[in-house]
């Protein structure tokens, strides 16, 4: 019964989504669904602004002087048995012999903003997923998550520069809102064999998933944003595997499909080298079946991969950095995007980087800490509580308490990275040029309540860009689809 739901959800979902496309076809005739009409010249699409799709790699390296890039990405909440679980897996080092990072695609529900906090803190990237998990995603969906993660997690705006789509449902909509919400890529479609691209910009439009038409001329045309592929991993029937490859077969398998894709990579033209998972599947719950051996096959291919001078695990925006002004991998180590230096703020404040205890039932804990309680919801944040819980309406609601309340936690200012703010004296620790910082992005909308920064500079005011003729009907069936997969 649960199967055929689900069949019958994604029948109807594909249908519609192909209807969206369709509709938004920019085409005369509207239906172009064939082949690649990708065209894209070198000699006027250049760096650092413009890259052409191109399976060779960037700047006219030899792939032998060119790093082997491996992005581990996570999806969806983040609560503390996930965050233990992610770092389990990026227990590894990178050849400078900094830790290994990772990228984040934070959904809003279940998140608890102090963790956020952590993982931006440690060096890792905090990315935009939705503030609901929805299929094809209006801008308020985006920009709620965007505002959440900035006023609870701590992030600066201007280090939220990913987004992916729920369900990898990606459609040229949603590419022009994230383009307009001034996000620097999107990381949502596939790349299999024949078009396994490095990270492009959308100024030619899109060169992947052209099945679905929309590489057609017309579709995406985004000057300046990016496109990061991600990276499937082909079985032994051909079938590329994306997400959660560890589900597809046995861990023998996926450890065999994963070498084997991993050398097609690494001996071939280097495109990095994608591990992309819900945490969730690899981490123990009270009253669930015992996952253990996921995790730590999952974690045994990843340390396989480790410890070549060559390999390097970074996060989608240190990827893109690299991208845009690449250097063989003699010259990588010593990139500043590539360094691990903590900060030595001199004490201990609420950045991330305080004591935070997670019991095993997923208790997190730290004297710090602001405990946010909602009838539903629990989370914690080094800043203010809302007054009410965040809805996609009013993500960011006022604060609970007054701003003359003596518990009362200052905003993170424009011009201080949270990792230097502390949040309770309303003071930024930084106090020389080399931790400077400035948030020239802007608010996301103007409507976070006087908790974020200044809100000046605005520059991605965001035209709402929703599909109303099909937006309630994507909505229940990926509603139906959340409930019954994930
Ligand atoms: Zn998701």
């Amino acid at each position: 019964m649960k199967i055929f739901t689900i069949t019958s959800a994604i029948t109807v979902l594909s249908t519609l989504i192909s209807v969206g496309l369709a509709q938004e076809g920019a085409t005369p005739g509207g239906t172009q669904t064939g082949p690649s009409t990708y065209s894209c010249d070198p000699n006027t699409c250049k760096l650092p602004k413009c890259q052409c799709a191109s399976q060779s790699p960037p700047g006219g390296l030899k792939p032998s002087d060119t790093p082997q890039f491996v992005v581990i990405t996570f999806d969806d909440s983040v609560q503390g048995a996930l965050l233990q679980t992610a770092k389990d897996m990026l227990n590894v080092k990178n050849p400078n012999g900094c830790p290994a990072k990772g990228s984040w695609y934070v959904s809003m529900e279940y998140t608890d903003f102090s963790l956020v906090q952590q993982w931006y803190a440690d060096g890792n990237e905090v990315a935009d997923h939705t503030f609901t998990h929805v299929g094809n995603p209006s801008a308020q969906e985006i920009t709620a998550a965007k505002e959440m993660l900035h006023t609870y997690g701590g992030v600066p705006y201007g280090k939220i520069t990913g987004f992916r789509a729920p369900f990898l449902n990606y459609t040229a909509s949603t590419l022009s809102t994230v383009a307009q919400q001034g996000f620097m890529y999107d990381t949502s479609s596939t790349a299999t064999l024949d078009d396994c691209f490095w990270p492009y910009t959308l100024d030619n439009g899109m060169a992947n998933d052209c099945w679905t038409g929309i590489c057609a001329a017309g579709q995406v045309k985004l000057p300046g944003v990016w496109e990061l592929p991600m990276y499937a991993v082909m079985d032994n029937a051909s079938t590329p595997q994306l997400m959660d490859v560890y589900l597809a077969g046995s861990m023998s398998d996926v450890t065999t499909w994963s070498q084997t894709n991993f050398q097609r990579h690494y001996t071939g033209n280097r495109q990095p080298f994608g591990i992309y998972v819900h945490p969730t599947h690899m981490t123990n719950y009270p009253g669930m079946p015992d996952v253990s051996a996921l995790k730590n096959g999952v974690v045994s291919i990843i340390q396989s991969l480790a410890g070549k001078p060559d390999v390097w695990f970074v996060t989608n925006q240190q990827l893109l950095q690299w991208m845009q002004n690449p250097v063989p991998n003699s010259q990588l180590a010593s990139q500043p995007y590539m360094q691990c230096n903590v900060p030595n703020t001199g004490k201990e404040i609420c950045n991330g980087l305080q004591n935070i205890t997670v019991s095993s039932d997923g208790l997190v804990q730290s004297p710090l800490l602001q405990n946010c309680n909602f009838n539903t919801t629990n989370w914690h944040t080094c800043y203010n509580c809302p007054n009410a819980a965040p809805s996609l309406d009013t993500p960011v609601p006022p604060a609970a308490v007054q701003s003359t309340d003596p518990s009362y936690r200052k905003p993170v200012p424009d011009n201080c990275d949270s990792i230097w703010w502390d949040p309770v004296a309303g003071q930024c620790l930084c106090t020389n040029s080399s931790c400077a910082y400035t948030d020239t992005a802007a608010p996301t909308n103007g409507s976070s309540n006087g908790t974020s920064a200044n809100g000046s500079g605005s520059k991605s005011a965001a035209a709402p860009l929703t599909k109303p003729m099909l937006g309630g009907a994507v909505t229940l069936a990926v509603a139906a689809l959340a409930t019954l997969l994930f």
